[in-house]
């Protein structure tokens, strides 16, 4: 258990994950969390002095505690250090529509930003070589750099609206790289703004927060949290509570930080970087809010400092070197005599299993019933898995069929499968009916999304009368590109759109290349022309795949995505570093003109509503004084009369009130979906020329240039 060096109870509530600490008081930093009634509160257990109080629209609510009116909902908060000349932390406030760099001793904003992507995720630091810190902010679809002037240094898209955000050296060079975790459960590494690593989890990426050079952990909205280093996986667990918030520290002060995760049931847990294991925790009595750190009661030594939705700061202090040290050894000799018991156990069973056999097996004509009833299983006894493609019917949709078998006449008694993103959950069981087993078993997969799958399987094999079962552990990789079965001649037309390019390897490599991502019943082979076609699974759609001896590729699909899945795939393989592509994607294009003339459409309604709401409310400020004029001076006719028409132009203002956030909601969609676009036009490129198109689409639609965006989209420059 972990003992609080101090506990406070403020009289306000604190929404989840939406805490920060900044430093705007000099010595003391002072704890900031957006509240109710839109506002946010600055927090510090030190009197500051009258001098440095912000005035007016801080009004001081007793004690140390200052509140902001934000006015409208806070959708995130950060603060830290965006403008180093100032010599104290900058308040980043982020809304729907709106960001706000505030400058909480001089109360005034350094500046003010109109978000229409939203701002999700705020985080505030140095990234890439640029030399100023940048506060990033991660909207739908897009990310956003801002400096401390409110100039935007850095754009670029990403596949789905941004959950959380962190800075963290992922390669180890010293700068550091963007990590961004999205709703469409990936978690990217931008390099400035190229994408150099993207990992799937599961489901939805709801905080990030840098550990140590390459390491962050994550966590997930079902309740899963773990740590990643560079691209792999250390750890992971999951509960059934839900991750508010988690923090790096080193609290038993070994000089390597822990992942502290605050959980919804109020729960603190402090967890070893590389196990995993609990070493320290903590309960609140309500749903853990944010978790910070700072010197809040003590100058100079930084501490965790965690808080609750009610209102309840504690705080905690890292431990002593030796007293950490003793109980890091203790727990380590635990959980190895934890380990060692455990073994025995197993051992101790299987020990008794074989002499439970060994005893029948001598008895009188044992050995035959032995064999089928029994859990003896012949020695040669192998588990083979082999992967197929059902085709589907209008009932089911098409899908991978794992089918798994013995080469005997042994039987297989239950499957259990575990990988990601394939299963509704993590794993998927197969058990059945005793009068059904045989010696193969066939489970379908559903894959959802062009990645590789890596499933390991637990196969229980034996005979029908048996209790006992052999575990066979095997694991089996499906392709990327599996949902695509490869068609000797294709009954629709070969698809309109496509992407050309031209590559310096040999046919053979790309022949490779295809053998191993997706599923063929005999490897392709090819000297001088290849020519694939493949029906895709997903959606029924075709994908034809060539190279000539000139070394030219075309990928033909009319999906956007699809192209931009196979360039990635092979330029990897192939080590590709830069590439363009000329692309042709009439639809996509057509269809992107449409979203555009209505972005368009909407931004101008939205200027002419505006225009409205603000001639309305100075027409509503004048007649009110016209209608209190005539109450004083007794004319009730005249006063009625006003007070009918004031009523009315109260309802028309509401009324375009209204429609101007219907407006709003409708442009962010169309916005999102515009910056998608750009995502997978990007994807169709590699390295430098992947860079380009998304800074050159971003000018082109900034300046309104339409038949500029369609050139880059094609040909990748402008
Ligand atoms: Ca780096
Ligand atoms: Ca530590």
């Amino acid at each position: 258990m972990l003992m609080p060096i101090f506990s406070l109870k403020l009289s306000m509530k604190i929404k989840p994950n939406k805490v920060t600490i900044g430093n705007y008081f000099g010595k003391y930093p002072a704890l900031t969390c957006a509240t109710n009634g839109d506002k946010v509160f600055i927090h510090t257990p030190h009197k500051i002095s009258e001098a440095n109080r912000p005035q007016s629209t801080l009004t001081s609510a007793g004690g140390d505690v200052n509140l902001l009116n934000i006015n409208q909902k806070v959708s995130s908060i950060c603060a830290g250090n965006l403008n180093p000349s100032l010599g104290y932390d900058v308040l980043m406030i982020g809304t729907d529509t709106n960001l706000v760099a505030y400058d909480v001793i001089q109360n005034r904003d350094l500046f003010y930003r109109e978000t229409p992507d939203g701002a999700n995720a705020i985080t505030i630091g140095k990234l890439g070589a640029f030399q100023d810190p940048l506060a990033i902010i991660g909207g739908n679809c897009s990310i956003q750099g801002f400096d401390a002037k409110g100039d935007d240094q850095f754009w670029t898209v990403t596949g789905d609206n941004v959950c959380s955000l962190a800075l963290v050296d992922f390669d180890k060079d010293g700068q550091k790289e963007l990590v961004v975790g999205s709703e469409d459960f990936d978690i990217r590494v931008f390099r400035e703004d190229e994408i150099i690593a993207e990992m799937t989890e599961t489901e939805m990426i709801t905080c990030l927060h840098p550990i140590s050079e390459c390491k962050f952990g994550y966590a997930l909205q079902n309740g899963t949290i773990g740590i990643y280093e560079r691209t792999s996986r250390s750890w992971r667990i999951k509960s059934k509570n839900h991750a508010v918030s988690i923090f790096s520290f080193d609290l038993n002060n070994d000089g390597v930080s822990e992942l502290i995760t605050g959980w919804s049931n109020g729960k603190i847990d402090v967890r070893n970087d590389s196990t995993g294991e609990i070493i320290f925790k903590d309960n609140f009595n309500s749903s853990v809010a944010g978790i910070v750190k700072g010197a809040y009661t003590q100058p100079e030594n930084d501490q965790l400092i965690c808080c609750s939705v009610e209102g309840e700061v504690r705080g905690y202090n890292p431990l002593a070197p030796s007293s950490g040290q003793t109980l890091m050894d203790i727990n380590v000799e635990q959980e190895m005599i934890r380990e060692m018991t455990q073994t025995k156990q197993t051992l101790l069973m299987e020990l008794k299993n074989y002499q439970d056999k060994l005893s029948q097996s001598q008895r009188p004509g044992g050995t035959e019933e032995l064999e089928k009833s029994a859990s003896m299983i012949p020695v040669d006894t192998k588990v083979n898995c082999e992967l197929d493609v059902n085709t589907g019917n209008q009932e089911f949709p098409g899908h991978v069929v794992l089918t798994i078998s013995t080469n005997n006449d042994t039987i297989i008694r239950a499957v259990t499968a575990f990988a990601e993103g394939i299963f509704d959950g993590e794993s998927h069981v197969i058990h059945p009916h005793i009068n059904k087993v045989s010696s193969s078993l066939k489970m379908p997969l559903r894959l959802q999304k062009d990645i590789p799958v890596d499933a390991h399987l637990k196969v229980l094999v034996g005979y029908k009368n048996c209790s006992h079962f052999h575990v066979f552990e095997i694991n089996c990789l499906v392709p990327r590109f599996a949902m695509y079965i490869f068609c000797q001649q294709l009954t629709v037309p070969e698809p309109e759109g496509f992407v050309k390019f031209t590559i310096n390897d040999r046919i053979q490599r790309v022949c490779i290349w295809i053998n191993q991502n997706f599923l063929l019943k005999e490897p392709v082979q090819a000297s001088n022309n290849l020519h694939l076609s493949f029906l895709s699974m997903h959606n029924q759609t075709p994908l034809v795949l060539t190279m000539d001896p000139a070394r030219q590729v075309i990928i033909k699909t009319d999906d956007l995505d699809v192209a931009g899945n196979i360039v990635q795939s092979l330029a990897t393989y192939l080590k590709i570093d830069d590439l363009n592509v000329t692309a042709h994607f009439p639809e996509e294009l057509k269809a992107l003109n449409v979203l555009i003339e209505k972005v368009d459409g909407l931004n101008s309604m939205r200027q002419t509503l505006t225009a409205n709401i603000a001639d309305h409310s100075n027409l509503i400020r004048s007649m009110v004084v016209r209608a209190e004029d005539t109450r004083l001076i007794g004319d009730m006719k005249t006063m009625k009369r006003g007070y009918i028409e004031l009523y009315n132009l109260n309802r028309d203002l509401v009324r375009d009130y209204n429609i101007r956030c219907n407006n709003h909601t409708e442009l962010v969609s169309y916005l999102k979906q515009v910056n998608l676009v750009i995502q997978k036009a990007s994807r169709l490129r590699v390295g430098k020329y992947k860079t380009q198109v998304v800074t050159l689409c971003r000018a082109a639609i900034k300046n309104n240039n339409i038949s500029a965006l369609v050139k880059i989209i094609t040909t990748g420059a402008s």
